[in-house]
């Protein structure tokens, strides 16, 4: 049977793979150190799980509106009115499966066939699939290390087309773990206005932040800004709620109304359980998010300061999210061979920089307890002394 067109383009999502690959040798009792994990390694808070279990017992285990519940949706609009400062009406809020489902609800909304989709690269590994599922062509826009990733403001012009669609704010990012100031968020505001284009912002990240880095949402610059763009988040990485697949996404209501109509003809409702379980964590305490912001504070400190002590290695350090990406271009090889030697002979799984667009480096990830990062950290010494 022949596969589509359509999906004979996309490859399965790297980092996915190879964090079943790591846990896999895990299971098989290979005593592998894992810095490929793309998620929080702590348990989803108890009052989050006793929601859920609460749900079921009373009988929430049928579907709600496809667009998710309207307890859920008042809560989100709440949360972006709190943190924020944005004002969305209840017809503007999707709830997903998970932040990657609403960035592709986001890209099938807004994408012809022919568009272009400027990504800052790096870039997480997903969005050019996305862009390319939607019938759009992602368009790279490469930022440099030594200025922390942050956007060429002459680069992003030059990439800017009659085609052009939407460009992609991930801050901070997903994999460099940088954010971007105010006054780079302006200016992208700015020429968006100027060149009529869309703003997809991710937001995932947005309470794992560091040195009092403070994520503001694009959208929050002013009425118009708002109104040109589609802002992106969930519970997942915030609340270590991977596997419950909640995200949502705040649009302006005709895109959101596109938006609601799609996702009712594909998944309907995300799953009423992790609704309530969505909504506990987004009403409840908010300490449980702090106390895992500092621990994960903590590790990065760890992850920089003994990376700093590999002679060659440069590191920027990251704001946000909980991944390093350091530069490994002393070493003289691709960043699959290196991920494969790491795996084989080290021990430690880590993702190629390559599947985020840059060969030079590889992506470390700090979601994993002090003792075994030390661990992990001593193999990696000993194998880039090697070389
Ligand atoms: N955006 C970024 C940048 C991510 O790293 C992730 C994590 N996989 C997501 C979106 C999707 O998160 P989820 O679907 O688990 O809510
Ligand atoms: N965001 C995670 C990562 O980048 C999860 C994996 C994925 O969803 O692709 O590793």
């Amino acid at each position: 049977m022949n596969v589509s067109p359509r999906l004979r383009r996309i490859s399965p999502s790297l980092t996915l793979e190879i964090t079943s690959r790591a846990k896999a040798l895990q299971k098989a009792g290979v005593d592998i150190i894992n810095f490929a994990a793309g998620e929080p390694d702590f348990e989803t808070p108890e009052h989050i799980k006793a929601a859920a279990r609460s749900a079921i017992d009373r009988g929430k285990t049928h579907y709600t509106p496809a667009k998710g519940m309207p307890e859920l949706i008042e809560a989100v609009r709440e949360k972006f009115k709190r943190d924020n400062g944005l004002e969305y009406s209840a017809g503007q809020i999707i709830i997903s499966c998970g932040a990657k489902h609403s960035l592709y609800n986001a890209f099938q909304a807004i994408c012809r066939e022919g568009d272009e989709v400027i990504i800052p690269s790096p870039y997480w590994v997903t969005y050019p699939e996305q862009v390319r599922l939607s019938g759009a062509e992602p368009v790279f826009l490469e930022t440099a290390e030594e200025v922390g990733f942050r956007i060429d403001r002459e680069r992003l012009k030059s990439l800017i087309t009659p085609h052009t669609r939407a460009l992609i704010i991930s801050s901070p990012c997903n994999p460099t773990g940088c954010g971007y100031p105010r006054e780079d968020l302006e200016y992208i505001a700015d020429l968006a206005l100027k060149e009529d284009f869309i703003l997809i912002s991710d937001e995932i990240y947005e309470k794992l932040t560091y040195d009092n880095f403070q994520v503001i949402s694009i959208a929050s610059l002013s009425r118009e800004i708002q109104e040109r763009t589609i802002v992106i988040n969930g519970v997942s990485k915030s609340y270590a709620m991977t596997g419950w697949r909640i995200g949502y996404l705040a649009a302006p209501e005709e895109v959101a109304k596109a938006i609601s109509s799609f996702q009712s003809h594909s998944t309907s409702n995300p799953a009423t359980p992790s609704q309530f379980a969505a909504l506990a964590a987004l009403q409840g305490d908010q300490s449980c998010v702090e106390e895992m912001r500092k621990t994960f504070e903590e590790r990065r400190d760890l992850m920089m300061d003994r990376l700093s002590g590999i002679t060659g290695l440069a590191c920027q350090r990251p704001v946000g999210t909980f991944y390093v990406f350091p530069n490994i271009s002393f070493l003289n090889k691709s960043s699959r061979e290196i991920t494969a030697e790491l795996l084989n002979e080290a021990k430690i799984a880590v993702v190629p920089g390559i599947a985020f667009g840059r060969d030079t480096n590889i992506r470390m990830s700090f979601a994993a307890s002090a003792e075994s990062l030390g661990k992990g950290l001593d193999r990696f010494e000993e194998y880039a002394r090697r070389r």
